[in-house]
């Protein structure tokens, strides 16, 4: 038999229940603070990618779903959905009427990593974007609102990481600082390392290899070189967060693995998890739309990785579909009319009824009504038919009624919504 694809995998009723709480809070939560909804597609043109996120990270080296596709058009698999997003602000113009935009957008992300709890080739992200300001409220308010977010679960065991990244104004002088402890410590890192090092040693302190981390351990801290305009940024972050109440660590080591983040940088970890303990990540991105084609616009962001958002959730919490509250059991084909009738009567009017549609013993039509939970059983036999009265159960007390045929779908409606 054929299976899915490896570090993919298939959400099941049963499980697709706490996906969709998760879904519906963040939704909510994301339009009360002024997000509107963006879908952009799941494939762009490799190029999009490669410039964004940036040649030489993992990501785009080693782990998109690139292709060819039979137009000879290099295609790839989103592995994030900023890029996407950041196209469709500049290609639709959005910043000609009004260059703030704030958006969201929920979906599948590709990435050919190495499966393994926590860690798939198939995620999904619940994605934040807010563009045309520069202000350092916008970045406390997006830490807040993920803090609220999580609160609003009831995911009570998170940390927000927070550090600066600087800008282009600060950057070099870390920059030459961190070449100069690089070069001390060459014959520790690893052969990826080595060769992004020259052109992109931040690369260098994001590398999850183990030897790698340990070698870069005492590396200078780039928040020791903000420049004063960074400095005040990351101080009304700070002081703004205090005020809000959520708490926070100042993550020196924290520097994120996509080129394109500039002062504020965030993750936010669980210890719910083990190792893969990130569950949500982001920060500014200040220079990326005009490295994309569009005007100077800041710009911030952020990603849930909503498998793992479930997988701490599915610790504590179980959400089941709701049962039917009536189950019609019918037998013959005259009931089975009458039955269906009425079930799709019923289902009209809001209220979730199943009925056999085979022809089952009465046995089996009343084991499968208690499995599905169902408050009510309607028993339509071919006695009920002659008699003109159907016999409603309720499966709790067991106590018995009669409901007469005609008019059955009216009284029904009534009584189960009384
Ligand atoms: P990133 O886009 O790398 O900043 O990731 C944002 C969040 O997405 C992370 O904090 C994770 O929670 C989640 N995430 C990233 N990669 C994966 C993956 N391969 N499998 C599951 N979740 C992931």
């Amino acid at each position: 038999m054929i299976q899915l694809i490896r570090g993919f995998k298939d959400i099941l009723p049963g499980e697709v229940e706490l996906w969709q709480h998760i879904e519906r809070t963040a939704v909510d939560l994301f339009t009360t603070f002024g997000y509107g909804e963006i879908r952009v597609p799941i494939m762009e043109k490799t190029e999009l990618f490669a410039r964004s996120i940036g040649e030489d990270t993992d990501i785009v080296e080693k782990e998109m779903y690139t292709f060819t596709d039979r137009g000879g058009d290099q295609l790839t698999l989103r592995p994030e959905a900023t890029a996407s997003i950041v196209r469709a602000y500049i290609q639709h113009k959005k910043y000609a009427d009004d260059p703030v935009h704030k958006l969201f957008t929920i979906g599948p992300m590709f990435r050919r990593e190495r499966p393994q709890k926590g860690r798939y080739r198939q995620f999904y992200q619940l994605d934040v974007e807010a563009f045309g300001i520069a202000a350092p409220y916008i970045d406390a308010q997006m830490i807040h609102m993920l803090h609220l977010l999580f609160e609003r679960l009831g995911v009570s065991q998170t940390e927000a990481h927070i550090n600066s990244l600087g800008c282009p104004e600060c950057r070099p002088h870390f920059r030459e600082a961190l070449l100069q402890f690089l070069a001390g410590v060459e014959g520790r890192l690893c052969s990826d390392c080595l060769r992004r090092k020259d052109r992109n040693p931040l690369r260098v302190l994001d590398c999850k290899v183990p030897d790698c981390r340990d070698a870069v351990a005492d590396a200078p801290a780039i928040i020791d070189y903000l420049c004063t305009d960074c400095q005040d940024h990351f101080k009304t972050v700070t002081q703004s967060l205090t005020r809000l109440k959520v708490p926070f660590f100042l993550d020196k080591r924290l520097v994120r693995g996509l080129d394109y983040y500039t002062r504020t940088t965030f993750e936010i970890q669980t210890t719910l998890l083990g190792a893969q303990s990130a569950v949500a990540g982001g920060g500014r991105y200040d220079g990326l739309v005009e490295a994309l084609g569009g005007p100077p616009t800041p710009a911030i962001g952020f990603a849930v990785g909503f498998d793992r958002l479930v997988e701490v959730l599915a610790q504590s919490l179980t959400i089941t579909a709701p049962s039917p509250v009536l189950y019609i059991a019918a037998l013959g084909e005259e009931a089975k009319n009458v039955a269906f009738d009425c079930a799709i009567h019923l289902g009209q009017a809001g209220l979730r009824v199943e009925m056999e549609y085979g022809d089952k013993s009465l046995k089996a039509q009343m084991k499968r009504a208690n499995r599905l939970g169902a408050a009510h059983v309607l028993i339509l036999g071919e006695s009920e038919l002659a008699t003109g009265n159907a016999v409603l159960r309720n499966m709790a007390t067991k106590a018995q009624s009669d409901f007469p045929l005609d008019g059955l779908a009216n009284a029904l409606e009534t009584m189960l919504r009384g």
